[in-house]
């Protein structure tokens, strides 16, 4: 390469890097507020009486967090639920978005579900999702999504958060491979009252069971790391739809 090349090719990436926040203040998520709640977190096995401890749901007491599951091999579902947390956050941040966090870190302890629920509303979300991955029957497969049930708090976002949790399940069938689940809900949809990120919630909101983590074919796709990023990309794509359309 040339002298005159060089400066050239250095220009042009100088643009172009200079370019590329303002594209994203451009994006298509441009003042738009996304509420990411990675479920449990790294450190709730440290402290069991914090855990244990009773919060209200919206109907019922329910304890503050639980450790989550694991995969057979080890591999932890607050880990899981974190690494896609941040993937995601990334691929909203280029569209535009500002991000609300209930978990900063995956080396802590909580924070509680009714206080996850109290963070995503006074962050004025535009809509919210809770990162989780099953622990159920080894031989289950696939992703489910939970959905809110009316109970006052969250009466007025049931029918957007139905049509967000049908977006999400187009969106994570069409690009992740994972195969919609065969223990839980109909066709990937459940309807919970017993969990307060869902009963609190004043935004439109679901919660995702990414995969079965005590299936080995589901373990295989949620240790990938790459996979992880398709699940990322797979829900950025459906919180985009569901904002933009
Ligand atoms: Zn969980």
């Amino acid at each position: 390469m040339n002298v005159v090349k060089f400066l050239v090719a250095a220009l042009l990436l100088l643009c172009s890097s200079a370019v590329a926040p303002a594209s994203a203040a451009g994006g298509p998520l441009a003042g738009k507020i996304i509420g990411i709640d990675p479920g449990h977190n790294g450190r709730n096995w440290s402290d069991p009486s914090y855990l244990n401890h009773k919060v209200w749901n919206g109907r019922e007491w329910e304890s503050c967090d639980t450790t989550g599951t694991e995969t057979n091999g080890g591999y932890p579902e607050p880990s899981f639920t974190y690494s896609v947390a941040r993937n995601l956050a990334a691929l909203l941040t280029a569209e535009g978005a500002q991000v609300v966090w209930t978990r900063h870190s995956n080396d802590g302890v909580g924070p509680c579900v009714d206080r996850r629920a109290k963070i995503l509303n006074n962050g004025h979300a535009d809509v919210s999702i809770d990162i989780h991955a099953d622990g159920g029957p080894s031989g289950g497969r696939g992703f489910a999504i939970l959905e809110p049930v009316a109970d006052g708090p969250n009466n007025k976002v049931i029918a957007s958060s139905e049509r967000f949790g049908r977006v999400v399940r187009g969106s994570f069938v069409r690009m992740t491979g994972m195969p919609i689940s065969t223990y839980d809900g109909n066709n990937g949809i459940a309807h919970r009252s017993d969990l307060a990120g869902l009963n609190l919630t004043t935004q439109p909101k679901v919660l995702i069971e990414c995969g079965n983590m005590r299936n080995s074919s589901d373990a295989a796709m949620l240790t990938s790391k790459v996979w992880r990023h398709r699940a990322a990309k797979a829900l950025a794509d459906a919180i985009t739809r569901f904002l933009t359309t």
